[in-house]
């Protein structure tokens, strides 16, 4: 397990809200929302950045997407979400621990990538 904050909310010594839990991720809401949804979803591996991973972590990578898009129904935003990886700190990653962004709730201005 990771030595992050991920690792230890998935270790159960950082409280959280979760949403979501089975044996591969978590999905929890993110403790500073930068829109009316934003949720986390986090593998129980500790994989540092998205390039990190391998090939043998190919299912891991699309069970991530498809808890999102459930997580996303459930959150009532399922018509209209994005999915953001940071990844590395130029991009903005914080929390060295692979995580899916889910952000919803938002005006998505048709065509443009940034909100
Ligand atoms: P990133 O910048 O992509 O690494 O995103 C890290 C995210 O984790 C940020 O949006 C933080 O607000 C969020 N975060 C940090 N600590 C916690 C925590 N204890 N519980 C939930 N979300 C957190």
């Amino acid at each position: 397990m990771s030595d992050t904050v991920f690792g230890k909310i998935i270790n159960g010594d950082i409280p959280c809200d979760l949403l979501h839990d089975d044996e591969h991720c978590i999905a929890i809401n993110d403790i500073s929302p930068k829109a009316p949804v934003h949720v986390l979803v986090i593998p129980k591996k500790g994989i540092p950045r998205l390039v990190d991973s391998t090939l043998d972590d190919q299912a891991l990578l699309g069970h991530l997407m498809l808890v999102a898009g459930k997580v996303a129904r459930e959150q009532g935003v399922g018509d209209a979400f994005r999915l953001v990886v940071n990844n590395g700190e130029g991009a903005g990653q914080t929390v060295f621990h692979l995580h899916v962004h889910i952000l919803g709730g938002l005006n998505f201005p048709e065509g443009q990538l940034a909100g």
